[in-house]
This record gives C-alpha cells, sequence and structure tokens, in this order.
C-alpha cells in the first residue's frame, strides 16, 4: 500500500493565525513505541500547516538533525531518573511513573517560556502521551487546551476503564500470578471476561495483578485521569479494525475520540528509530520468493531468558523455512551481544537462508514482497504495521497489552494464532511451518490481505481516518 499523498497546507482559518503557522507543542513518552507514532503524528499536523515543537526528555531524546523542520526542546530531569531501559516489566512501570514525576518541574519553566515566546495565541494546544498525567497537569494550571495521545488499541484502553471493575468482580488479582504463575490453573487463566469480550483473564494485563506496589494499577488509573482531563482522544486504531470498541470508548467517555491511525500510513517515515536500522536486509529480501519468509521480531523492549533463546534459534533452523530475525543488543536477559546470544551451530545450520540483524527497517520489512509471516510479540505498533501490508502473525505477546492484542489477532480478526504455552523447538517449527506453507497460514494471509483492503479504505479520500483527522483539526483550531 503506497502512502496517500501529503495532505496541501491547511488554509488560514486552519492552522494558520494571523498570516502565520500555529504551533502544536508535543510531549511523547520516550519509549520506541510511543515515540513513533507521536513523530508521525507531528508529520501530519505539519503537513497541515501546523508548527511542531517537541518536549522531550534526555533519555531516549530524539535527534534535532533528522527532524530540521521542528523545534525541540530538552526538558531537563533530576539525576538518577532516566536511562537505560529497564528489562523487567515491573521496572519499566517504575520508570515510567518517575519520568512524568521527574519532568514536571522543568516543564513547567520549559513550558512557560515557549508561551512567552510564541505568544498564547499563536498554540494551538499540546499532545502527551496519556501516561504523562504530570504534564497534563502543569498544562492545566498554564490553561493550554491538551489533548492525549494513547498508543494502543482502542480495546486496551476499554480494559485501562475497566481495570476498578475488574478488581470488584474478583477477576483480578489473580491469586499466585505474582508469586507462583505456573501455580494458576488453567481454567482461571482461561475464564472469559463477559464485560470485555473477547479478552480471557490472561488476556488483561495480569502480571502485576496482586503486586503489592499496585503499580500497574496506578499507571493505567492516571492514563485514564489524563484521558478523562484532557480535552479529547487521539487513538492510533481505525473503524474497519475496532468499530465496537470505539464506539464503547465514545459512550463511556465525555471528551471526543479520534480513531485517527494507522498513522505510519499518513505520515512520512520521519526517522524516529532510537536503533540504527539495518537496511542490507532489504537487499536479502530482494532475492527471495513471494511469501515465502518469516520476518521474526520482539520490538524495542521484550527481553527473552536465555532458554527461550536458544528454543526459538532452533525452532527457526528446524522449520526449513527462509528468516529474518531481528535481535536486538540486550534482548536476552543477562547479556548484552548478539554475539553472544544465539547458540553454537545456529549460523552453520541456517547459512544461506537467514539473516540476524540488529534492528531492522520494520515497516519497509513487513511491506516486502518476500515477507509471508511475521513473527511478533504483538506491540500494539507492529500489530497493526502487519495489518496493514497484509502480513499474518505468529503471536508471542510478553506483557502489557500484548496478550489483548494477540488475542484480537486469533479471535477477532483471525489472521495469526498464538505459540501457546512454553516455548519449545518442536512446537516453534511446527508453527513457523504452519503459518509460512501451512493452508490455514495462507488462509490468515488471505483474510490479512482484505484487512489491508480496509485499512487502504479507512485512509482514503473521504474514509474514516481521513474524516477523523479533520474534524480532530477543526477541533484543535477550536480550543
Ligand atoms: N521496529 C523497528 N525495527 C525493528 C523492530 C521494531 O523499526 O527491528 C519498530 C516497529 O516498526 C514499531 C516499533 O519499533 O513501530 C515497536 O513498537 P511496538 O508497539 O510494536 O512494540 P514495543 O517496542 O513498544 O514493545
Amino acid at each position: 500500500m503506497t502512502p496517500p499523498p501529503a495532505p496541501a497546507m491547511a488554509a488560514e482559518s486552519d492552522a494558520v493565525h494571523g498570516g502565520r503557522r500555529r504551533h502544536v507543542l508535543l510531549f511523547p513518552l520516550p519509549y520506541q513505541g510511543h515515540i513513533n507514532p507521536m513523530f508521525r503524528l507531528a508529520g501530519l499536523l505539519h503537513a497541515r500547516g501546523f508548527s511542531v515543537t517537541v518536549f522531550h526528555t534526555h533519555f531516549n531524546a530524539p535527534d534535532p538533525a533528522r527532524h530540521p523542520q521542528y523545534r525541540f526542546v530538552p526538558v531537563p530531569v533530576p539525576d538518577g531518573t532516566s536511562g537505560p531501559a529497564p528489562a523487567a516489566i515491573e521496572d519499566v512501570i517504575a520508570q515510567i511513573l518517575a519520568l512524568g514525576a521527574a519532568c514536571e518541574s522543568g516543564f513547567r519553566d520549559r513550558l512557560a517560556a515557549v508561551l512567552e515566546e510564541y505568544s498564547r495565541d499563536a498554540v494551538a494546544c499540546l499532545i502527551a502521551d496519556a501516561h504523562l498525567l504530570p504534564i497534563f497537569e502543569v498544562t492545566a494550571k498554564l490553561a493550554v487546551p491538551t489533548l492525549a495521545l494513547r498508543t494502543g488499541s482502542a480495546a486496551c484502553f476499554a480494559c485501562f476503564l475497566a481495570y476498578p471493575m475488574l478488581f470488584e468482580k474478583g477477576y483480578l488479582p489473580v491469586k499466585g500470578m505474582s508469586s507462583d504463575p505456573a501455580s494458576v490453573r488453567q481454567s482461571q487463566r482461561d475464564m472469559p471476561v463477559s464485560e470485555l469480550t473477547p479478552y480471557r483473564v490472561r488476556d488483561l494485563m495480569v502480571f502485576l495483578g496482586d503486586d503489592d506496589r499496585g503499580s500497574l494499577r496506578e499507571l493505567l488509573a492516571r492514563a485514564v485521569t489524563a484521558v478523562k482531563v484532557s480535552s479529547g482522544l487521539i487513538l492510533n486504531t481505525f473503524d474497519a479494525l475496532e468499530r465496537r470498541e470505539l464506539e464503547g470508548l465514545r459512550r463511556d467517555l465525555t471528551v471526543p475520540v479520534f480513531d485517527i491511525g494507522p498513522l505510519h500510513k499518513f505520515s512520512p517515515a520521519g526517522d524516529s528509530s532510537l536503533l540504527r536500522q539495518d537496511r542490507s536486509c532489504l537487499d536479502w529480501l530482494d532475492a527471495r520468493p513471494p511469501a515465502s519468509a518469516l520476518y521474526v521480531s520482539f520490538g524495542s523492549l521484550a527481553c527473552m531468558s536465555p532458554r527461550d533463546l536458544v528454543e526459538t534459534a532452533w525452532g527457526i533452523a528446524g522449520s526449513g523455512v527462509p528468516f529474518l530475525w531481528v535481535v536486538r543488543p540486550g534482548m536476552v536477559r543477562g547479556s548484552a551481544h548478539q554475539e553472544q546470544e544465539l547458540p553454537e551451530g545456529f549460523e552453520a545450520a541456517t547459512r544461506g537462508r537467514g539473516m540476524v540483524v540488529a534492528w531492522a527497517p520494520q515497516e519497509e520489512v513487513l511491506r516486502h514482497r518476500a515477507v509471508g509471516g511475521f513473527w511478533t510479540h504483538n506491540g500494539w505498533n507492529s500489530t497493526t504495521e502487519s495489518v496493514c501490508e497484509g502480513v499474518p502473525m505468529l503471536c508471542c505477546p510478553y506483557f502489557g497489552d500484548q496478550m489483548g492484542n494477540a488475542r484480537y489477532v486469533e479471535h477477532v480478526w483471525r489472521v495469526g494464532f498464538e505459540v501457546g504455552g512454553e516455548l519449545e523447538r518442536g512446537a516453534v517449527e511446527a508453527a513457523i511451518r504452519r503459518l509460512i506453507t501451512g493452508k490455514d497460514g495462507a488462509e490468515m494471509r488471505a483474510r490479512a490481505g482484505e484487512l489491508k483492503k480496509a485499512a487502504e479504505e479507512c485512509i482514503g479520500k473521504g474514509g474514516s481516518s481521513c474524516l477523523a483527522i479533520d474534524k480532530l483539526i477543526a477541533h484543535m483550531t477550536s480550543l
């Protein structure tokens, strides 16, 4: 699917004020899966006539040289509250909560200076990641209207809203989940959550559900508060994918909801990658037959055990399928170097049939005709990027919203299936073959092709996402 042409510069009444571009201020959460959609939104708004100013932390800071059209404002945080990105999800949650709090006073000063410089009238609004509640509190005090960007699915945000109910009704906490997950009965994991169909208990963000610190509950509650105090919720999803879930959110929220995704199809690939993308894999794919290769990547945060890496590697090797595998530095717990991570003999066993890179140009890889399947952790960006290219998925969710996304892939859209249970090389081999060369893999590919077409309609002229973008811009300029 080729991206639609960049939208024309907005009219005088729109993003241009008194003959000058109006400013939109952005504050992304500094993780790859949150930075990418925010920068796509920046590209879209810039093309519609806004001047873009990006506030950012030093942790995972963007490179201003790669975005000369934007202004960047670093926000100082006290020492000890930033980087490097932790490996355990509990620590990522703690880091997100700490980062927001640490930014507050530095952001207040920087925002006040920016408002004075631009003049208050020239600033349309600020758009912040929904996980940065302290930013919403500062902007409220300075009377700057603020929109929330949630980078996950509509279904996932409905789950955030439902979290207190899940505790009241006894779905959560799942007893024993944080101390001894293996002891939790299958029936308990598979219990349907009738209020959040098609989720089962295992698809909720449960792993910290009975954690003493309650940090996950706090994180979700704060994101809900941020959205409720905002002037609107922007979601990187689209009508054809989540119509029912979007209707539910519109019923449950009093703020408007703008489903303007898939953002990566609206805005050129501004380079917001934190790691260098190894483009040589595209040449490697050029030499492969159509739909023959498996692309394997678990995103920017998920970490696997050394044992799972070994099973994954030998499963890939044993499948006989050509593969492109992203082994990110630090992806395996307790190891920092790719060379140390792959089992001895793997390279020889797969020579000429596979390529391993540290980081790939994922959107281009998924768009490549040689890619026949995606073994993914089901981060929301990876999931939508795959859907939009008609690539079926082998799902291996690790944490957070990934289990729920995998549930939709398998059960609702039927464009993939989960590699269930403990990773084991025999099961991995069979799953890869089923996806790439199997009959039902072909059926999933056909359904993914239908979803790709539906996505194209949403982003085409008069499509739901295009209309939502127009509504968003009208809303931003009316605030
Ligand atoms: N990505 C990439 N190269 C890679 C792997 C991932 O550019 O080798 C990008 C991918 O296209 C996506 C983002 O990193 O936009 C990962 O976001 P996602 O929500 O899928 O997962 P997260 O990293 O947040 O777990």
